[in-house]
């Protein structure tokens, strides 16, 4: 099984090199970026189902899971929504695929403030580098005949992709390897006080460590 490795487009690398080096207080601010990426996916999912699509796993419960280990210092948020195909994967999470990371970007340019951008913008999925010093991400695409992908990334040049596990489940897994630093969000008292503040807004069922929030 062979693994390739991609650079980042250059605006992405920019976008990381502000994400990582930013003095940015509200570091929790990935998670609800993760959840809220987790939330969306299971909504396009099931999206499809409600036009007809048929889509792998069809009985599979819509919701999200999110898992604390300290001993491996990872905090792990999990969906059973939509997924994404390689290509999906490629376009998604290494380039500046939609409009909110790209106004961010203007943004900085004509400022020297950065850390109200952060929270101002939000930068979705890349916000993960934050706290992360390693993030993997491992998923598969409701679509009947995708194959299951995973792609690693340390937030600096680029990533690599290769196949994940032939059984892997529908949707998306998305492990953040915290910084020394950070440890803090894979403790789970506080991981459940920073979900609590925002699930309400959630409309899938939520796990945690096992159990429903
Ligand atoms: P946004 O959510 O504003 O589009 P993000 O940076 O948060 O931007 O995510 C970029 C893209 O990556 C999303 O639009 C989506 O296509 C894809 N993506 C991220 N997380 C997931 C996920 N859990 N499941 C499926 N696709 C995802
Ligand atoms: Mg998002």
């Amino acid at each position: 099984m062979s693994t390739d490795t991609h650079p980042f487009q250059t605006e992405v690398r920019q976008l990381l090199d502000i994400v990582i080096h930013a003095f940015y207080s509200d570091r929790e601010l990935f998670i609800r970026e993760l959840v809220s990426n987790a939330s969306d996916a299971l909504e396009k999912l099931r999206l499809k189902q409600l036009t007809g699509a048929a889509v792998y796993e069809p009985e599979r419960e819509l919701r999200i899971s999110i898992t604390t280990d300290e001993e491996k210092n990872t905090l792990t948020i999990a969906d059973s929504g939509i997924g994404m195909t390689r290509d999906e994967v490629v376009e998604y999470l290494g380039t500046i695929a939609h409009s909110g990371t790209k106004k961010f970007l203007e943004a900085i340019k004509e400022s020297d403030g950065k850390g109200d951008l952060i929270g101002q913008f939000g930068v979705g999925f890349y916000s993960s580098f934050m706290a992360a010093k390693e993030v993997e991400v491992i998923t598969r695409s409701w679509e009947p005949d995708a194959a299951p992908v995973k792609w690693v990334s340390d937030g600096q040049d680029g990533y690599t992709l290769s196949e994940a596990p032939a059984d892997t489940k529908r949707g998306t897994e998305i492990i953040i390897h915290l910084k020394e630093e950070d440890k803090e969000f894979a403790q789970p008292y506080r991981v459940r006080h920073i979900l609590t503040r925002y699930s309400n807004f959630i409309s899938f069922p939520i796990d945690f460590d096992g159990e429903h929030l």
